[in-house]
């Protein structure tokens, strides 16, 4: 086989159907998010970023950016190893202790991004659980769908956010199955929520776990940045809460959290765990650091709040569409690959702004959108000429406008 032929030939499907990726070459500057530089073709210059989902700007902290100083200098730069060799650093206890506490659960586990604690939580559980059948929602992310694959349980797929249907999958089940209900708080595409009650009241009706990712809520919502789950007092009915500590809290990272013999099961036998070398203990102090300053303070989060109310405002009033959800997630819906990638390309080389395009299959075909995050950093001005360079491009394409 020509294999270099096969690589390009693959890359140019992907380009002519205008869903090639491009990265954007970003030097993010601490003290001036959102604002980054961008490292292009005609040499660098500032831009504006609106699609980060650093949501609450806790990656340039000083409080964070203090305590990763003080462990770097003190514990040197990696961890040494996995956890269970020499790479578990009083950090990643602290840390986990942190975190139990956020989700009011016994106990947690770290893991080294948001997308192996899926994948390593859901896929132990469901291979080692037997005869465990899954339950997952339709548009769960790709590290849930991946860990349950891996696990070769039996799964069945429900409607999204739909708890009729869920409640008549497992009412044709055997009542004896163990069950495992997965579904996201926030979904990060739509910026939808799940109904996360029903599915509790559910679970309890046919003694099924609950696994419930909360990476785009925690830090975000409930009065302490639990997640949608703390905020609706629901903590404690969920079996296995999931979060990162690469969005809202500012670096990398991922966890579960949920009673001390999962989470011990978990550690115990999840190889995603077990097989990797741990966080170094610089990002678990700033994880530490942001985690227990959105505990004590809400101005980020009603700052956020008030800056995407902002936001959707000035775009109805440009007649601008957007996905109505009630999140701090603001899809402006485009629809056609290539128009996505042309409007993102010309928001970067014309008016300074960086807003990456969704395509598939991140989203459905028909469905390509520029995902907008306005943090508590975004000011007036920026909001401005971001609608008004949106707005020069919807009148000069005659895109479709909002009714
Ligand atoms: N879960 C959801 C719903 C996500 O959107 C993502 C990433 O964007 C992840 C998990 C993975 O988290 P991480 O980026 O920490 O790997």
């Amino acid at each position: 086989m020509d294999f270099e032929h096969f690589f390009r030939a693959e890359l140019e499907t992907l380009r002519h159907e205008g869903r090639y990726r491009v990265f954007a070459d970003l030097e993010r500057k601490a003290g001036r998010f959102p604002t980054a530089r961008f490292h292009g073709a005609n040499g660098p210059r500032d831009v504006t970023v609106w699609c980060s989902n650093d949501y609450l700007g806790m990656g340039q902290h000083p409080k964070v950016l203090a305590a990763m100083h003080e462990a770097l200098d003190g514990c040197g730069a990696g961890a040494g190893g996995t956890r269970n060799i020499g790479g578990t650093n009083h950090y990643h206890v602290l840390l986990e202790r942190e975190l139990a506490d956020l989700h009011g659960k016994e106990a947690a586990l770290l893991f080294n991004s948001g997308y192996m604690s899926n994948w390593a939580a859901l896929s132990t559980l469901a291979a080692r659980i037997p005869g465990c059948i899954v339950l997952t929602d339709a548009l769960n992310h790709a590290s849930m769908i991946e860990g349950i694959r891996h696990s070769r349980a039996e799964k069945l797929i429900f409607a999204h956010n739909d708890p009729d249907d869920l409640r008549r999958k497992l009412a044709a089940l055997d009542p004896a199955r163990p069950k495992l209900i997965a579904f996201e708080s926030v979904y990060s595409m739509d910026g939808d929520v799940a109904p996360i009650k029903e599915f509790c009241d559910i679970a309890d009706e046919f003694g099924a776990m609950t696994y419930v990712d909360e990476v785009h809520a925690v830090g975000l919502y409930g009065p302490r940045g639990g997640g949608i789950s703390e905020r609706e007092g629901l903590t404690d009915r969920l079996t296995l809460i999931q979060g990162t500590l690469a969005k809202s809290f500012g670096v990398i990272g991922g966890y579960i959290t949920g009673s001390a013999a999962l989470c011990d099961f978990i550690r115990s036998f999840a190889s995603g765990f077990i097989f990797s070398s741990a966080l170094p203990p610089a990002v678990a102090a700033g994880a530490i650091a942001a985690i227990h300053h959105l505990k004590d303070s809400a101005i980020e989060r009603e700052r956020q709040q008030e800056r995407v109310a902002t936001l959707r405002r000035a775009l109805d009033r440009a007649g601008i569409p957007h996905l109505a959800n009630p999140s701090h997630i603001v899809p402006v819906m485009v629809g056609e690959a290539k128009a996505c990638k042309a409007i993102s390309d010309e928001l970067l080389a014309r008016f300074d702004i960086y807003v990456q395009p969704i395509n598939y299959p991140t989203v459905p075909r028909g469905t390509e959108r520029l995902r907008i995050t306005p943090s508590p950093f975004h000011t007036d001005a920026h909001i401005e000429a971001l609608v008004a360079a949106l707005t020069a491009i919807w009148t000069r394409d005659g895109l479709k406008r909002a009714a």
